[in-house]
């Protein structure tokens, strides 16, 4: 068994991510860290069987890289020898990038809405009981110090390995909670998975493109916000930090993911008060109109003036 599949393992027992009667519904993008968590929930099945059923689930962003993401996800899909259901934003009347405009939103906001949103309304439609999420150790680490240095406090209680759901809001697990980025990629290496060069042209953490940004201002000694601007400059900022933490104390990371994982037990879930609904689709939503929604309607409008909260 590979040093992966063991620590995945692990959390998903110490965490009862899986019981039995799930159907588990795992969001795919065509990256890696999507493709390793599908494929260790697969191997997990192998080797302890429960009454629990794998689908993979992607959503077709209508981006440029769109076609060639598809089929990798369809290769990966094929191979781990499960249903794989795909929905395209088009049919819901979403267009990201015209929407981004419209909004004077950076694409990769609009683009986190719209996933979060049909990541939970698609699944629960078609029966699923959970949704799984590549999410890993680092992009844990690192958003809960952008949290913190942003005073978002409550956005902590969110980021277990395992978010109960309540009501309309599906329960969403991590079985990569405790894995480095590092550790997946050779796991994905080690593997052969089909795997998108870039699935997004946006160019977020995950991508392989931040990766090899990453690998470079390593590589050159350079501090990684000067590499580039924007989200990937604070990314890849604490990212480098963390890493140098763990060069110098082996093990940091992991003890640093499982303090957050208390912290998020003692605060309590957020979601144990129900949300109020979009009143335009019924969906959960902390305003009157769901942000999905209004990304909607900027879709079919023009270009906006002012700046607008999504
Ligand atoms: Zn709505």
């Amino acid at each position: 068994m590979a040093g992966l599949e063991r620590l995945v393992f692990g959390t998903i027992r110490r965490y009862r991510l899986l019981e039995d009667g799930d159907v588990v519904y795992v969001a795919v993008s065509g990256g890696k860290d999507s493709a390793a968590a599908l494929w260790t929930l697969r191997r997990f099945l192998e080797v302890y069987p429960m009454d629990v059923r794998i689908t993979a689930f992607h959503i077709d962003l209508g981006f440029s890289t769109s076609g060639e993401t598809l089929s990798v996800v369809e290769a990966l899909a094929s191979r781990a020898d499960v249903d794989l259901e795909v929905v395209h934003v088009g049919d819901f009347g979403v267009d990201v990038e015209r929407a981004a405009a419209a909004l004077r939103r950076p694409v990769c906001s609009v683009c986190g809405a719209v996933k979060r949103y049909l990541m939970n309304r698609v699944p629960r439609e078609r029966g699923a009981t959970k949704v799984a999420t590549g999410h890993h150790m680092d992009d844990v680490l690192v958003n809960f110090i952008k949290n913190l240095a942003g005073n978002h406090l409550d956005w902590t209680s969110k980021m277990g390995p395992k978010l109960v759901g309540t009501g309309k809001l599906l329960t969403k697990i991590r079985p990569l909670y405790e894995a480095s980025s590092d550790e997946i990629s050779g796991y994905v290496r080690a593997m052969g998975l089909p795997v998108a060069k870039c699935p997004c042209p946006y160019t977020m953490g995950s991508c392989s493109y931040a990766k090899e940004t990453l690998e470079m201002a390593r590589a050159l000694s350079v501090r990684p916000g000067s590499v580039r601007t924007g989200h990937i400059s604070t990314y890849l900022a604490i990212r480098s930090g963390l890493d140098k933490m763990e060069e110098g104390t082996p093990g940091i990371k992991r003890r640093l993911v499982r303090g957050i994982h208390e912290l998020a037990r003692r605060m309590g879930t957020p979601s144990s008060r129900p949300p109020a609904q979009c009143s335009v689709c019924g969906e959960p939503s902390s305003g009157q109109i769901c942000a999905f929604c209004r990304i909607r309607m900027a879709s079919q409008r023009g270009i906006g003036k002012a700046t607008e909260k999504i």
